[in-house]
């Protein structure tokens, strides 16, 4: 049984990545289970209007219900419209669902546009009878002001790159943004982990985009990788992560030891992307 040490101070780590399925919801819900199972205080954020994190964590996502919609409007707290999830005590859910669509727009003309959801996530985390270990926002497939928020709410940022040939496309610009919003409003914030996802060992192509990105960004890749597994795609289905779904299977053996890699590295000194020096 893998063994999870607290962090000194609560860690908040955004899951993103413009391009849509490279499995940022399938990390950010397994490895929030995966320390959760671990015995850390965990709270998932969904940032996402599909709610595909909520789905995989069981939590009632319908439109209407209370949300992180209602949250970065101003109407609730995030102990307000936070759920359970069933699986673990200590993991909490605040929801998305379909009605946070449209905030993207609704949001440009607000005056504190960029930190909605820093504002609400450092008063709920100041006042909540539980000290949480770590936050994930799960964000969706885009560079638009619901990820600015998270960015601005974070201070790491996990991107998931999955292992195919375009794995490297998109990133300079992600990188970029990273730096925009670390320059302009969120000076703490640091790319602290990248994991390659669906990769096939057995593939020269998965190795070869493994070794190009931990080339490109040495001590931020994780030496995990996810493997590509049925199990892992098929436990959403049953509103469960894979770590309760398939607790033995290779793909939740692979997010146990990715956060456990993850974990490992509170005391390390995070290394910071700097913006100037990215080639693209
Ligand atoms: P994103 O949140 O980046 O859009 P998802 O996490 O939703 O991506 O993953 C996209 C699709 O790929 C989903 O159907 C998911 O179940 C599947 N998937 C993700 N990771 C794996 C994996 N390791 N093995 C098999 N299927 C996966
Ligand atoms: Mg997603």
């Amino acid at each position: 049984q893998a063994v999870f040490t607290k962090p000194a101070s609560t860690r908040r780590l955004a899951v993103a990545n413009q391009k849509g399925g490279v499995g940022k919801t399938t990390t950010a819900v397994n490895v929030a289970a995966a320390m959760a199972q671990g015995g850390l205080q965990v709270l998932v954020i969904d940032m996402d209007p599909q709610g595909n994190a909520s789905t995989a964590l069981g939590v009632n996502h319908t439109s209407g219900v209370p949300s992180v919609y209602d949250v970065i409007e101003g109407r609730n707290t995030i102990a307000e419209v936070m759920q359970p999830c069933p699986d673990y005590d200590n993991l909490d859910v605040v929801p998305a669902s379909i009605d946070l669509s449209g905030a993207d727009l609704e949001l440009a003309d607000m005056p504190n546009r960029n930190n909605l959801l820093r504002e609400k996530l450092d008063e709920f985390l100041a006042q909540s009878d539980k000290h949480y270990d770590y936050v994930f926002v799960d964000c969706p497939p885009s560079l638009g002001l619901l990820v600015i928020n998270a960015m601005c709410a974070v201070n790491e940022m996990l991107i998931p790159i999955q292992a195919e040939y375009y794995a490297l496309e998109g990133l300079g610009q992600l990188i970029n943004t990273i730096g925009l919003v670390q320059q302009n409003f969120n000076p703490a914030l640091l790319v602290s982990t990248m994991l390659v996802t669906m990769y096939d060992k057995r593939t020269l192509l998965s190795q070869q985009v493994y070794a190009e990105v931990k080339n490109h960004y040495p001590s931020i890749v994780l030496d995990t990788t996810i493997p590509r597994t049925v199990k892992v795609s098929e436990a959403p289905s049953f509103f469960q992560s894979v770590i309760k779904y398939d607790p033995r299977g290779k793909g939740a053996l692979a997010y146990c030891e990715a956060a456990l890699e993850i974990n490992n590295r509170s005391n390390v000194v995070l290394e910071t992307i700097d913006m100037r020096r990215n080639e693209n």
